[in-house]
This record gives structure tokens, C-alpha cells and sequence, in this order.
């Protein structure tokens, strides 16, 4: 979607780079941000009692994986675990074509614009057909992506994702696999085929995702670094415990050890999850300038594990926030199930609260607004420049906090309401109103069709 040229807002309140401010007039040129002005008495007829926030970029999706939300609560003969949620996965994903993760990834991305999400970084590993052939254009499912990302305006950071093998030390893919698997010069292939995509894209990120130390051997990993020297670089890791036991078992190193001593892992890398890390490991990260992609709703429903958040941030770490298996799809759940889990590891309260802060809620929306920025590849908050991209949250929506400030963003967190956002804008275009999508019909009309195919 392309941005008004030269459009005016106005705001009673937001928050900017530089905290607080009232009386805001955003002027927008060409989908980015021209000026703020603050101090401003907004023209007769200009809405009035608006709060506006900076779109939060959600930096870890595999958006096809909605269409399951809701289908996997149901307890198996042996214990359930992330493993037989992954047999289902893989079962659900084989069906998958085309025109389904279309229909699935525009719903996906409507909803998170919804919850306040401008920016998505899609994960995506679902490219070949279901016979594990590439499609004609090896990039069709990703170019499905690309569609629905236009279609709903949400900012694209794009992750290809690498995938050859089944377990460390370059075991042979499952028949599961058979849709994600990728060899070298496909991939690159990949990379190159998915600019065909894009060219109607403002402000697209390509980026690249070697899956995980499981799917991907040394000698990869070396190569994949070389195709892309500047763009952001995401890899699932240390999820599981298991994955800890087999990477010690390969390399006699920890997942996040090994990759922090074979890998030039700097401010470009986002380590998603991240999960079972030990303190050295933690620091470690922190020194780096890596983003640790937390996604504390997805970590939750599968059993996954608490990452120590509460040594992270006092290391000095960045962090962001993803929607993962977007089982739910809301920014504030995230944040509160991320500061909730570190309350219930550590027995005590307000346990993410970053040096410099007294809300919890401001803490957490700033570092995930940083972080989700720095994963994403793109510029994030409300400064002239930058995409403009932002929320609003009228006053009413949360009445405990009606004078706006840190105890909004506290309620907003912390008092569960969903539909607190009822407008967003993309590149300055309003993409939801009243607190849905504009284009919600068309899309769940789809969506739903969709799911009748695939569940049938
Ligand atoms: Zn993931």
C-alpha cells in the first residue's frame, strides 16, 4: 500500500524516542514520518482523545501455522510435548498449498495489525510443493507471503529459511521435512527469485533463517553467511532440552555456545528463544548485540521452558517479542505472559523492569520496540524518518489510566483488554479502524473457506 502523501494527525498524547510528549501533530510524506511537533492545539474538528504509540514489529512468525490455533489441545495416549505437537505440525503443513497460505498468512497479518503489530518477520520454510518438488517458481509460497503482506499493509521482513537435515551432524532429512528442504544453490536461487516478489514492496527487509543447528551442519552455515553479507540473520535455538542433550552429545558444547564461538554473531542475529541458556551463555549473548526473539505465549503453550529474562536485561540485553506459532495473536499477551513467567521463575514482581524504569509496562514496550527493530532491519518509534507506522488507543478504551503516560502502557499490558488499539497506521495509510481491518471481511471470508479445505 502506498502512503498519503502530505497528511496531518493529530494526538493528545504519545509516546517518542525521547518519552512523553502532549499535543502531538504527526506530519506524513510518502509513508514515513516528515515531523512532530508537540505542544500543538489540534484545528477545530480534529478527533480528539487519542493516544498514539509506535507499531511494535512482531520478529518471529510462521504464519501458517494459525490456521492450528486451537486444534492441538487435546491430550494424546503418551505425554504430549513439543515433539507430537511437531508430528502434527507436520501432518497439518503437508496439506498446505498455494492459495492456502495465502488466504491463511492475510488473516495472520490482519489480526496482528489488529493487535498492534505493524511489522512482521516471517520465518518461512514452507516452500516446495506437497511431494517435495519444487514449485515451478521456487519462490511461489513466499511470494504468497509477499501478497498477503501487501494486501494488509503489514511491514515485511522476510526470512527464507534454510533446512537440510534432520538432527546435528547432517542427519538426512524425515519424510515431514520433505517441504522445507533446501540445498545450497537452491537456495540461493531462492534468495534471488524472491526479488520478483517485491518490487511493489516500500520498505521490504530480506533477511535469512538457517533453522536451527539441527537442520543446518557447520559447512552450511558458513556458506548461507556469505550469500547475505548485511541483512538480518534468525535462527531458532536451545528451544528444547532435548536439543541442549544432542548438540552437547555432537559438539560436547551447548546450542548457544557452540554458535557463539563458530559464528560471527553480532547486531545482525536474532537467537529465537533461546530458551535453556546458562548465565555465562546469557552474558554472552548480551555482549554480542544479538537480539534474543522471546516468544512467551508459543513457549508457553508448548511446554518449552522460562528464559532467565530477568539476568538478560540486567546484562544490558535486547530483546523483542513474536507471535511464533500465532496460536494467539496480540502484542500485549506477549509482553504480559514474558514478564508473568519471569514472576513465576523467580518468585517476585516487576522482574523485566530495565534499569532506568518504574513501569513495567514502558519497560517492556520500549525494549520490545527496540529489539523487534533491530531483529526486523528496519528503524523502529515514532522519529521523523522512520515508517509511520503507529497505533491509537482511545481514551475510555482504558479507563484506569485516562491520562495516558506509564500507566497506560501499564494497563494496556497488565489489564488484559483486548481491543484496547481501535486505529493503525502502515506508511501512513489507516489500515485498521474501530479495531478491525479495513479489508477483515474479504480476508476471514477466505480464511474460513481455507480452513473448510484443509480440515475436511
Ligand atoms: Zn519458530
Amino acid at each position: 500500500m502506498a502512503g498519503k502523501s502530505s497528511e496531518r494527525l493529530w494526538f493528545d498524547c504519545g509516546l517518542l524516542p525521547s518519552g512523553w510528549a502532549t499535543g502531538l501533530e504527526i506530519t506524513i510524506a510518502g509513508g514515513a514520518i516528515e515531523k512532530i511537533s508537540t505542544g500543538v492545539t489540534p484545528p477545530s474538528g480534529a478527533v480528539r482523545g487519542r493516544t498514539v504509540l509506535p507499531g511494535l514489529p512482531n520478529l518471529h512468525s510462521h504464519a501458517f501455522q494459525r490456521a492450528m490455533s486451537g486444534l492441538t489441545e487435546v491430550r494424546g495416549k503418551d505425554q504430549d510435548s513439543f515433539w507430537s505437537w511437531r508430528s502434527l505440525l507436520y501432518r497439518f503443513a503437508s496439506r498446505i498449498g498455494p492459495e492456502d497460505i495465502h488466504a491463511i498468512t492475510a488473516m495472520a497479518y490482519a489480526e496482528m495489525l489488529e493487535a498492534g503489530f505493524t511489522r512482521v518477520c516471517e520465518f518461512h520454510y514452507l516452500h516446495n510443493a506437497p511431494d517435495g518438488q519444487r514449485y515451478d517458481d521456487p519462490a511461489e509460497m513466499a511470494g504468497q507471503i509477499v501478497r498477503a503482506a501487501e494486501e494488509t499493509g503489514i511491514g515485511l521482513t522476510l526470512l527464507p529459511v534454510f533446512y537440510a537435515h534432520s538432527g546435528f551432524g547432517g542427519q538426512p532429512p524425515a519424510d515431514g521435512q520433505k517441504r522445507f528442504l533446501s540445498d545450497l544453490e537452491g537456495f540461493a536461487g531462492l534468495l534471488e527469485d524472491v526479488g520478483q516478489h517485491t518490487v511493489n514492496q516500500h520498505d521490504f527487509v530480506l533477511g535469512i533463517a538457517p533453522h536451527s543447528l539441527r537442520a543446518v551442519t557447520p559447512g552450511e552455515l558458513k556458506t548461507l553467511l556469505l550469500m547475505d553479507k548485511a541483512g538480518p540473520v534468525h535462527i531458532h535455538i536451545a528451544e528444547q532440552v532435548k536439543e541442549v542433550e544432542d548438540c552437547l552429545a555432537w559438539s560436547g558444547a551447548r546450542p548457544v555456545e557452540w554458535l557463539l564461538h563458530n559464528a560471527p554473531v553480532d547486531g545482525r542475529w536474532c537467537l529465537v528463544h533461546a530458551t535453556h541458556t546458562n548465565d555465562r551463555e546469557i552474558h554472552r549473548i548480551a555482549k554480542s548485540g544479538a537480539v534474543v526473539g522471546l516468544c512467551p505465549v508459543t513457549e508457553a503453550n508448548l511446554g518449552d521452558g522460562i528464559f532467565d529474562g530477568r539476568a538478560f536485561v540486567s546484562y544490558g540485553g535486547h530483546y523483542g517479542v513474536g507471535t511464533d506459532s500465532n496460536v494467539s495473536i496480540n502484542a500485549a499477551d506477549e509482553l504480559r505472559m514474558l514478564e508473568y513467567s519471569q514472576r513465576l521463575k523467580g518468585l517476585s514482581r516487576n522482574a523485566m523492569t530495565g534499569a532506568g524504569y518504574a513501569s513495567t509496562g514502558r519497560s517492556l514496550f520500549e525494549h520490545a520496540l527496540a529489539g523487534g527493530g533491530r531483529a526486523a532491519g528496519i528503524p523502529a518509534g515514532l522519529a521523523p524518518g522512520n515508517p509511520a507506522d503507529f497505533v491509537a488507543i482511545n481514551a475510555g478504551a482504558l479507563p484506569e489510566a485516562e491520562d495516558g503516560g506509564d500507566a497506560l502502557l501499564d494497563a494496556w499490558v497488565f489489564r488484559g483488554k483486548s481491543q484496547a488499539i481501535s486505529e493503525v497506521w502502515r506508511r501512513g495509510e489507516r489500515v485498521v479502524c474501530g479495531g478491525q481491518h479495513v479489508q477483515r471481511p474479504a480476508i476471514e471470508a477466505r480464511y474460513k473457506a481455507a480452513l473448510r479445505r484443509l480440515l475436511a
